[in-house]
C-alpha cells in the first residue's frame, strides 16, 4: 500500500520545492569532466577560513564527544561586548537561515500576512509557505526594496515584515534615512527581520544603525551570520539581536542544542580576527571595482551591489550563457528562480578566480 505523504504534510508543504544550491564543485566537475573550477556562485568568503577560527576548531576538536554548550555563552559574550547589547538580547542559530525559520514557528501561522519584496532572498517566501501564512510580495522599485510600499502594504493580517539590506540577490541597498522613515511606520505589533547578511561589506559610515534602533523599536529583529564577511559558511552560524523578552519567546521555540562546538568557537574566534574581515572587505572592494570596470568596458549591464556579488543583466535568458561558463569552469548563479531570469549573480572571489570568470564572460559572449 502506497502512501501519499504530501496529503499527511502541513498545509503549504504541497506547494514548496527544495531550494536549490549552487552546485558543488566536486559535482560539476565529475558532471562535465573538468577539473580547477571556480566556483563564484554562493557568496561564500573566497579567502578561506580564518586562521584565528581555524585554530579555536583544532582548540575545541577534544571536546566533541560532550554537548556543545547550550547558551552559547562565549560567543554571546563576544557579541554582546562587540556590539555594546546584553546578552539577553541574542539568540544563536545554525546559520540566520535557521533563526529565521524560528521566528516564523514562533511567530507566524496558518492565514497570516508576511510581506517582503520582489526580488529579495528566497527563504522568506519558502519559510511563509511552510507555515500557510500568505506572502505578500511588494513589487520592487530599482530591484530594490519600495519601503514606501511595503508599508502602505501592512494589514491587520500582517505579522511579521522581511527586509535585507544589502539585499541578496540584486545587491540593491537602503539608506538609513529610508529605513528609519520606514521603521516609524510600521506598527509595534507587526515583527521586522531586518537580515544584515552582507552589512559587514557596507562602508561603515554607510551602515545603518540597526543595533541602536532596537531600544526604539521592540519590534525590531537584527539578523547576521558568520557565512559571509566571516568565512564560515560551512559550519552554519548567525544571530539574532532584538528585544530580551522577544529573545526570551524565541528560546522557548529553539532547540536546545542548534548550535554546534565548533561554530561556536570558530564564530567567537572569528569575531576577533580584525585583520581578516578587513581583509576579506578589502578584496571585496576591489574585486567588485574590477567586474564594474569591466562590465562598464563592454557595455553590459549589472546591478551596482553593496554585498559579495554582483548581478549581470544579459538583457535576454541567461541559461545558455550559464552553461557556456559551466563548460569553461566558472560557475556562477543563473536567479530565474528569483525571477530574474535574465540575470547571472556572481559572488566577488580571489584576485585570479575573477579573472578566469572575465576571460570566460568575454569568450562565452563574443
Ligand atoms: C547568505 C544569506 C544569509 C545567510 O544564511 P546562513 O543561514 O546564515 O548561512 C541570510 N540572509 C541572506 C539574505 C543571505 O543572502
Amino acid at each position: 500500500m502506497s502512501i501519499n505523504y504530501l496529503a499527511l504534510a502541513n498545509a503549504g508543504v504541497e506547494m514548496l520545492h527544495p531550494y536549490q544550491p549552487g552546485k558543488p564543485v566536486e559535482e560539476l566537475e565529475r558532471e562535465l569532466g573538468i577539473s580547477n573550477s571556480v566556483k563564484l556562485a554562493s557568496n561564500e568568503n573566497p579567502l578561506g577560513l580564518s586562521p584565528k577560527a581555524k585554530a579555536a576548531i583544532e582548540r575545541a576538536l577534544p571536546e566533541l564527544a560532550r554537548y556543545p554548550d547550550a547558551n552559547g555563552f562565549g560567543l554571546k559574550s563576544a557579541l554582546a561586548s562587540k556590539f555594546g547589547v546584553n546578552i539577553d538580547q541574542l539568540v544563536l542559530g545554525n546559520g540566520s537561515n535557521e533563526l529565521i525559520d524560528l521566528v516564523f514557528h514562533t511567530f507566524v501561522g496558518a492565514g497570516q500576512q508576511v510581506v517582503f519584496s520582489q526580488y529579495t532572498f528566497i527563504v522568506y517566501g519558502m519559510a511563509t509557505q511552510a507555515h500557510g501564512a500568505n506572502a505578500v510580495v511588494v513589487p520592487a522599485k530599482d530591484l530594490g526594496h519600495d519601503l514606501d510600499a511595503m508599508a502602505a502594504a501592512i494589514t491587520d493580517q500582517t505579522k511579521l515584515v522581511c527586509i535585507t539590506n544589502p539585499n541578496n540577490p540584486t545587491g540593491t541597498f537602503l539608506t538609513k534615512t529610508e529605513l528609519a522613515t520606514f521603521l516609524a511606520k510600521v506598527p509595534k505589533d507587526v515583527l521586522i527581520i531586518l537580515d544584515e547578511a552582507y552589512t559587514e561589506y557596507v562602508a561603515e559610515d554607510e551602515r545603518h544603525p540597526s543595533i541602536e534602533w532596537l531600544a526604539q523599536y521592540p519590534n525590531l529583529i537584527v539578523s547576521r551570520t558568520f557565512s559571509k564577511a566571516y568565512g564560515l559558511a560551512g559550519l552554519r552560524v548567525g544571530y539574532m539581536v532584538a528585544h530580551p523578552e522577544l529573545i526570551s519567546v524565541l528560546n522557548r521555540v529553539r532547540e536546545p542544542f542548534n548550535c554546534n562546538s565548533l561554530a561556536l568557537a570558530a564564530a567567537e574566534a572569528a569575531l576577533d580576527d580584525e585583520a581578516y574581515l578587513s581583509e576579506a572587505v578589502t578584496l571585496n572592494r576591489h574585486e567588485m571595482a574590477r567586474y564594474e570596470a569591466f562590465f562598464d568596458s563592454q557595455g553590459l549591464r549589472y546591478i551596482k551591489s553593496r554585498g559579495n556579488f554582483i548581478t549581470l543583466d544579459l538583457q535576454r535568458n541567461a541559461m545558455p550563457v550559464y552553461d557556456a561558463l559551466l563548460r569553461e569552469g566558472v560557475i556562477v548563479r543563473p536567479i530565474a528562480g528569483y525571477g530574474l531570469p535574465n540575470c547571472l549573480r556572481i559572488s566577488i572571489g580571489l584576485e585570479h578566480e575573477n579573472q578566469r570568470c572575465l576571460e570566460a564572460l568575454t569568450k562565452v559572449l563574443a
